[in-house]
């Protein structure tokens, strides 16, 4: 059952549709002049089902019969009262329609481009032309048409039904999550609107054929603002073309009614899909391209501490040797390793642990200069790249670090536990002809700083002429 506020949004809604019919039967009076080129009532019911369900059909029902009344007057009372009813009756159908189609081919909505066709074709065409050929008989049945124009008007019918469900559903299904943000999106809404209505009028006014650029506007807003944004200026310039055209103005003024309807609904669909669709496309890009990002990222980088990890520090590494080699300015890889770190967590627990390691790399990034570079390499292992620095500089840096941890312990279950942790330092201005040579080098300092009795750094120099033999 609905809330007290549900039903206000339920009885807005059915204002809505209301309106939207009297926008369109305003704009065209044709014969009889409930027919109109825009009937964005269409989309404006199958969100109303989406959103109430079946509670949603005797509003729709309601607000049709209201604004289709005035228009099919002209007939003796008590006919026009069934016709009223039978066009009330399509129109409700066609949201019942729409909604089930949607529910059963797209269930989790119109969300990829790909998409697009498929809901084209099963939620606007086929429950708007089951509807439209209800409303065409009912027409013709109640003598408001002559049956010579029953299929013209078929077509523009199940066109501009159609028309009104794609620009009014991806519009609401947009809106909370992908409308536009900020000054500069809105602003980029607000001057296509300006281009295209400036096209517009040069187009009435001067001459036909500037009407042309309007698409080639809407689909610079795409790569510029959010698909929302594209929807809205979408369905305001689209109502403004078909506003404008009644009457028979602009570039399909001249022509015969019928034709002058045709190529109008012709452009306007044409238009509305190839925005739609690019506007999709693109979101799908972006979508995409930020889950690729994101997987990279996360592939380069340790989840535990944040830091890379050894896939993304070896390109570094291997980027700043070769550099290395070409300028002979030495650079540092320091390697680390806390330790007795199982005594951590045998004592303390994994998790515990766990908030070590993430303290030591917090530790790490605050202390380190901004070019320096630290990793999480293995368990209880971390790497730093010192670039242009030398393992003096280095040592005196991993000190300062020490005495960072002495003079602030960790609270480890009601212990204040000093973390400490051994280091393995090679400065390298060329002779090493790998990064994995690099790496056995300050590994083999590492080990020698764990044999010397532990939280102490050990440096070798790997100089650059002589080097290969200089480290056993
Ligand atoms: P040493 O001073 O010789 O380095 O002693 P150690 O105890 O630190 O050395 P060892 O390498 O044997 O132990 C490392 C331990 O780190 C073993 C493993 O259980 C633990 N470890 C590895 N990865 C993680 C992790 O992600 N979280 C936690 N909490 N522990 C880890
Ligand atoms: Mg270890
Ligand atoms: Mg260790």
């Amino acid at each position: 059952m609905l809330t007290a506020k549900q039903w206000v949004k339920l009885i807005l809604g059915g204002l809505v549709y209301y309106l939207c019919a009297r926008f369109g039967m305003l704009l065209f009076s044709l014969q009889p002049n409930n027919i109109t080129l825009l009937w964005l009532s269409s989309g404006v019911g199958l969100v109303l089902v989406l959103r109430f369900g079946r509670l949603a059909l005797p509003m729709i029902f309601l607000a049709s019969l209201l604004a289709n009344y005035p228009g099919m007057r002209h007939v003796g009372a008590l006919e026009q009262s069934w016709h009223v009813l039978i066009a009330a009756a399509a129109d409700t159908l066609n949201a019942f329609l729409a909604a089930r189609f949607l529910t059963w081919i797209l269930p989790a909505g119109l969300q990829r481009a790909k998409d697009l066709a498929r809901f084209i074709f099963f939620v606007c065409l086929v429950p708007t032309a089951i509807s439209d050929v209800m409303i065409v008989v009912n027409l013709v049945w109640g003598g408001y048409i002559a049956s010579t124009g029953a299929m013209g008007l078929l077509r523009d019918l199940i066109l501009s039904d159609c028309l009104g469900i794609l620009l009014i559903y991806p519009l609401y299904q947009a809106w909370p999550t992908q409308r536009p943000h900020g000054r500069e999106e809105w602003g980029w809404v607000l001057g296509t609107l300006l281009f295209c209505g400036v096209m517009l009028a040069l187009d009435i006014l001067n001459v036909s054929g500037w009407f042309y650029f309007i698409l080639p506007g809407l689909l610079l807003l795409v790569f510029r603002v959010n698909t929302a944004g594209v929807y809205l200026a979408l369905l305001l310039t689209v109502a403004a073309i078909v506003a404008l055209s009644a009457k028979q103005l602009g570039p399909f003024g001249g022509f015969s009614a019928e034709e002058a309807h045709f190529r109008l609904l012709g452009f306007v669909f044409a238009t509305t899909y190839v925005s739609l669709s690019l506007a999709m496309k693109y979101h799908d890009f972006l979508v995409a391209d930020a889950s690729g990002q994101r997987w990279h990222r996360e592939a380069l980088h340790d989840p535990l501490t944040g830091l890379l990890n050894r896939r993304g520090f070896t390109p570094l590494l291997t980027g700043e040797h070769q550099r290395v080699m070409r300028n002979r300015r030495p650079s540092v890889l320091a390697l680390i390793d806390i330790d007795h770190f199982k005594k951590i967590n045998d004592n303390y627990g994994h998790p515990e642990g766990d908030h070590v390691l993430r303290v030591l790399a917090e530790v790490l990034t605050a202390q380190l200069r901004e070019i320096d570079c630290s990793a999480r390499i293995g368990g209880e292992e971390f790497a730093i790249l010192f670039p242009d620095t030398g393992a003096a500089q280095v040592m005196g840096t991993l000190e300062r670090i020490r005495q960072h941890m002495a003079a602030n312990p960790l609270q480890l279950g009601g212990d204040a536990v000093t973390v400490k942790f051994s280091a393995g330092v090679v400065e390298f201005a060329g002779g090493i002809e790998s990064v994995e040579q690099l790496f056995g080098a300050a590994d083999r300092s590492l080990y020698a700083a764990k044999a010397g009795g532990r939280n102490r750094s050990v440096t070798a120099n790997w100089p650059a002429i002589h080097g290969r033999n200089a480290i056993g």
